[in-house]
């Protein structure tokens, strides 16, 4: 509770609250949605200008994010790092991309009151780039910064699964001893100790075309097929609790109803709380395919399976969240505590690859991914005094930090 514990310049973060909405302002205003190859690299330049303005002595690159089909062509992820032979290493990510495309009708930011700022991305995740970016300003300030190395990773494709990105992640946890995970806070502010895996298989069902009329009909109608098999997969999580399947869409047949149609196809998001759910959930899909391929005597597809694993609660995080939360309080945050969230991160790739992390420490936020997206202005320099003075003991050694295996 003492302000003695907090050194000045991470106290001083807080007189930089309308400089910080400011900033917030003026990224959010620029569309950089994931699709949007012209506008990711207006943020890009963005980024690199901010954070190379802020940390001269830090090394930068620029990788390729290079996804064939799924992300714009040039698309680039962004590298800071700063002292990568100190003993401890911590890694700290955020993506620019949005999910607003160019032509959203939702495309510049408009405040709600003097604290709120409706914008597209504001929250998700604009708003915990800044947050990042002020609390290791702060931290460069403070004594014990030159015993902490730290690595950046901003990337322009998570929104839409982080095809082009995945493996800077998968290499990045075994470099780094903890990370951090700057995705929006849960609205109430707490932050999130567990993540589904996500996925999605694509149902193809193959059946026999015949005329409708004929009878007795030749014809295996694809469509029912798929049905019976998406009603039947609809079971599957009552076998296997934390499993979700939603089917989310379906298309088939032909224009001319007068077919036994022979072909339907259905898109089957898939989330897992544990890992070790994968393979079972896996296996009742392609078993219920053979099942009820049989009864329809039709041919049932599976293709995909997991893209995210899950973020599973690492006992490293369980073991230093009691200190995250001292230090929130010591900066005068109120309380909050962690929860388990249904959507994925970039956490995800870190988590199963090894590496503790605390995700959703961005700011206070809601409605994201819709026009009504929002972000509380006023938590983002209180939330960058929370990680800095977390960091600030880590290189202090007052926070000891079990040595990750890498
Ligand atoms: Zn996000």
């Amino acid at each position: 509770m003492s302000s003695a514990t907090v050194p000045p310049a991470i106290s001083a973060l807080s007189a930089r609250a309308a400089e910080l909405g400011a900033l917030l302002e003026r990224w959010a205003n620029i569309n950089s949605g994931s699709s949007h190859g012209a506008g990711l690299a207006r943020m890009a330049a963005e980024l690199r200008a901010g954070f190379g303005a802020a940390f001269p002595a830090a090394t930068f690159e620029e990788l390729s994010a290079d996804a064939p089909g799924l992300n714009p062509p040039g698309a680039k992820a962004l590298r800071f790092r700063m002292r990568p032979q100190a003993a401890r290493q911590v890694f700290l990510c955020g993506h620019y991309d949005t999910v607003y495309a160019a032509d959203d009708a939702f495309q510049s930011c408009r405040w709600l009151d003097a604290g709120t700022l409706n914008g597209p991305g504001v929250t998700d995740m604009k708003g915990g780039l800044i947050v990042m970016l002020a609390a290791l300003e702060a931290l460069e300030k403070t004594p014990h910064a030159a015993h902490l190395g730290w690595e950046v990773l901003l990337t322009p494709d998570e929104e839409t699964g982080s095809h082009g990105t995945r493996a800077m992640f998968e290499e990045a946890a075994g470099r780094h001893d903890f990370g951090f995970v700057f995705e929006p806070a849960r609205p109430s502010g707490d932050i999130i100790h567990s993540r589904k895996g996500t996925g999605g298989i694509t149902a193809t069902c193959h059946g026999r075309a015949a005329h409708a009329a004929k009878i007795p009909n030749d014809g295996r109608n694809a469509i029912l097929g798929l049905a019976a098999y998406l009603l039947a997969i609809a079971k599957i999580p009552a076998e296997l609790p934390g499993v979700m399947v939603n089917a989310g869409n379906i298309r088939g047949g032909t224009a001319a109803t007068n077919v036994v149609p022979d072909f339907a196809q259905s898109e089957i998001d898939l989330r897992v709380t544990r890992l070790a759910d994968h393979e079972p959930l896996m296996a009742r899909l392609e078993a219920v395919a053979r099942e009820t391929a049989a009864t329809h005597d039709v041919k049932i597809e599976i293709t995909g399976g997991l893209n995210r694993p899950p973020k599973e609660n690492h006992p490293t995080e369980a073991a230093l969240f009691p200190e995250f939360q001292r230090a929130a309080q010591d900066v005068g945050l109120k309380p909050f505590t962690w929860v388990h969230g249904g959507g994925a991160s970039d956490g995800n790739f870190l988590g199963a690859a090894g590496l503790p992390c605390f995700d959703g420490i961005g700011p206070e936020g809601d409605f994201l991914h819709s026009a009504r997206e929002y972000c509380r202005v006023a938590t983002i320099a209180p939330r960058a005094q929370n990680v800095a003075l977390f960091l600030h003991r880590l290189a202090a050694g007052e926070i000891k930090l079990p040595a990750n295996a890498r």
